[in-house]
């Protein structure tokens, strides 16, 4: 599913990491931890094609995507993943409803019955007309896990998504993650610094400059 080889990124003259090697199958889930600042955003978002990186390869289902142009890399990104960003990213004129719909729509698969399912998975069901000023941090993230998940992606990519939530809600958001690696065969690599999140990944890995490895 997923196969990085050798990747290094810097920022000009100032490395994040180098020597990444990380391989994840179907149904496999993956958790990257390290200290704040050791480049774990960067990677996800170097996964996703959404940052270049200065060596190395990234691979999805054998597409390399470190050299893939747009709008073919939209398109992998829209098809194979679920981005849930540490900053959230939804859109601020849209309901609740509308942002999590708005993968399907893309993808021309409109399914009202699925953005109700995931929204009640993720304790928004009573939300849904909202717009995004009105809603908590917590509530905000996870519209974005919704909307992350909402067209079952083939890889799941999240960036500290429970950064904002209390014990009992990121314990039902990670059940999600959970039940979208078991049942649905997706491979998920999250990144982040709670210990009990990291705990219901498959393996745990430690990044840092020099490479990612057993945690
Ligand atoms: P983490 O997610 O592990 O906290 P990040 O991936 O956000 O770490 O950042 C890794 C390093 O790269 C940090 O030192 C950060 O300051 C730096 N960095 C991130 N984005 C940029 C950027 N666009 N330009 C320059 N430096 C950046
Ligand atoms: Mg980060």
């Amino acid at each position: 599913m997923l196969a990085i080889t050798q990747l290094c990124k810097a920022y000009g003259d100032t490395p994040v990491f180098a020597g990444v090697d990380l391989r994840v199958a179907p149904g496999e889930f993956v958790a990257i931890v390290g200290e704040s600042g050791v480049g774990k955003s960067t990677l996800l978002n170097c996964i996703a094609g959404l940052d270049s990186v200065s060596a190395g390869s990234v691979r999805i289902d054998g597409l390399e995507v470190t050299t893939l142009a747009e709008p073919d890399a939209a398109l992998l990104r829209r098809r194979r993943l679920g981005f849930v960003f540490q900053a959230f990213h939804v859109l601020p004129h849209l309901s609740v409803f509308h942002n999590v719909a708005l993968p399907l729509l893309l993808l021309k698969r409109p399914d009202a019955a699925r953005v109700r399912e995931v929204l009640a998975a993720v304790g928004l069901d009573a939300l849904a007309d909202r717009l995004p000023r009105q809603l908590s941090g917590g509530q905000l993230q996870r519209v974005a896990i919704a909307r992350a998940l909402v067209h079952r992606p083939a890889l799941i990519l999240a960036d500290e998504p429970t950064g904002n939530l209390d014990p009992g809600t990121a314990e039902r958001v990670m059940d999600l993650f959970a039940t979208q690696v078991r049942h649905e065969g997706a491979a998920c690599v999250l990144a982040t610094h709670s210990r009990a999140a990291a705990a219901r990944a498959d393996r745990t890995l430690a990044l840092s400059a020099d490479g990612i490895g057993p945690a």
